[in-house]
């Protein structure tokens, strides 16, 4: 007999310490059987849940939302009860004609009163959907699972890569658990060991990394019959939320014992590392007189502005320095002002303008008075080099000031590779020093050519350095908020037969 399987989602990762709240406006937002079209090809969520599902000649697939923004400030609660509203209302017609569903989800979302819009998403689900049919969600390792999604959900699959890269094997892994309990009855039992830690810092990388070695054990462990999904979450330390941890989330196969047994394995290694997965951050000041000296090129990391960890990206901090120290190399710098682009296509390439750059979103940094001249001017719509997804910068022009070269842009977007330079006309092996505004890039994109890679301390909404922040909604003690922090391991277990 045919089983209908639906595929929804909504995600969004936000950094609360962001002045600037996001919008409905920010979200791509797609409904019906458009969802599954678009991703055909692509490496998402979505696309490896549809292969597996199309593997099961018994399966039909369908699909009702899927609302998606570039990471940035918590939602206002006008966007938030919209799109909810939207994702409910979509839903609604697939009640009692579904066996089982697939949430697409980041896990780090927040809206302005509502702290956990998953959880309040899959809780509203189930009161539409039934409790008899299974869901299965998928997240970001950045994502925050809490105790109302694990209750109303059947299992999580979470990446399992830092930068990410496996977000169709992540879509996968949540339609095979979905398929084994429909197909062989498996009956999840979910064990999650919370951890009072947040951690920032190159050790994370999965590619090598101290965090990589209890990924790949969890990952290991799909071999077992016994594990239907097993993942890491670290958190989005910038999204201040009840639940905010570092976690280990793993579903069985009816098998509460192992899954307390490996989640505790993981939970224990990771908190034995916590210190080494630390970030060292070179003063700024230093950051830009030792590059100075070098042959170059430099790669300097502004993960303290990284739209995609949900900063405002309209930091000014590296290259304010760089002119206070009259910076004697080239430089490029992407940053967001919408105003500068304004007046920049107001005047048209080859003029000359005179711009405040930078901080007209996140006040703490101090706009930049300049003289530019304008270089060229696009639409700012443009696919990442490797993400499926495809950025809305709004209108962007390139302002050369000096031996600085300025990319402009409308709205924060991912930074995370050279896109946002290739597509406005740049190469960045063009430059001596590069400013990434991501906290990791894939290493071909800037690591493996670059002199040097400098994560500086500079200030931000998604500042490594997170006692800087300001925390005061997640739990404390929190390493390394606090001092002296314990880790008494404690597994909760969820299960919903
Ligand atoms: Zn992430």
């Amino acid at each position: 007999m045919t089983k209908r399987i639906l595929i929804t989602g909504c995600a969004q990762e936000v950094s609360t310490f962001n002045p600037v709240f996001s919008t409905y406006e920010d979200f791509t937002v797609v409904f019906g059987d458009d969802i599954v079209e678009q991703s055909t090809g692509k490496n998402s969520e979505i696309a490896g849940a549809v292969e597996i599902l199309r593997g099961d000649n018994d399966v039909e697939i369908v699909s009702s939302y899927l609302a998606g923004a570039t990471s940035a400030g918590p939602l206002d609660q006008a966007s938030w009860e919209r799109i909810a509203s939207e994702f409910l209302e979509a839903l609604k017609p697939f009640a009692g004609e579904i066996a089982g569903a697939v949430f697409v989800m980041h896990g780090s979302m927040s809206a302005e009163n509502e702290l956990d819009p998953e959880g309040y998403l899959l809780e509203e689900s189930r009161k539409i959907l039934g409790e008899e049919i299974p869901i299965v969600y998928t997240q970001d390792i950045h994502g925050v699972t809490t105790a109302k999604m694990l209750k109303h959900a059947d299992g999580v699959a979470v990446y399992h890569t830092y930068p990410h890269i496996d977000f169709a094997d992540t879509g996968a892994r949540a339609a095979r658990q979905l398929l084994r309990m429909l197909n062989e009855g498996a009956k999840p039992v979910t064990v999650r060991v919370p951890i009072p830690a947040l951690v920032r810092g190159e050790q994370l990388i999965t590619e090598g990394g101290l965090f990589g070695n209890q990924v790949s054990y969890l990952k290991d462990l799909h071999d077992d019959p016994r594990i239907l999904n097993a993942g890491f979450q670290i958190g989005n330390p910038f999204t201040d939320v009840p639940e905010l941890c570092s976690q280990v989330i793993v579903v069985t196969d009816n098998d509460e014992a192992f899954g307390r047994e490996v989640a505790l394995k993981a939970a224990n290694e990771f908190w034995d590392n916590r210190f080494e997965m630390h970030a060292d951050l070179v003063p700024l000041e230093e950051s830009i007189a030792k590059a100075a000296k070098l042959k170059g090129p430099v790669m300097f990391t502004d993960a303290a502005d990284a739209p995609s960890s949900g900063a405002s990206g309209d930091s000014n901090a590296i290259v304010a320095e760089m002119i206070r120290q009259d910076y004697p190399h080239t430089v490029l710098v992407p940053i967001v002002d919408a105003s500068a682009v304004v007046r920049a296509v107001e005047k048209g390439i080859g003029g000359r303008i005179t711009a405040k750059l930078g901080g007209s979103l996140d006040r703490r940094f101090t706009p930049i008075e300049v003289k530019a001249t304008v270089i060229s001017a696009s639409d700012g719509t443009f696919p990442l080099e490797k993400w499926p997804s495809i950025e809305h910068a709004g209108p962007t022009v390139v302002l050369e000031v000096g031996k600085i070269t300025f990319v402009v842009f409308s709205r924060p977007i991912n930074l995370v590779d050279r896109a946002p330079f290739y597509e406005n006309g740049l190469d960045p092996k063009e430059f001596h020093s590069i400013i990434v505004k991501s906290p990791f890039c894939e290493p071909e994109f800037f690591d493996d050519w670059c002199q040097i890679n400098l994560n500086v301390d500079a200030p931000g909404s998604t500042s490594a350095d997170l006692p800087s922040l300001g925390h005061k909604i997640c739990a404390r003690p929190m390493f390394p908020l606090d001092e002296g922090v314990e880790f008494i391991p404690e597994p909760q277990v969820y299960s919903r037969k």
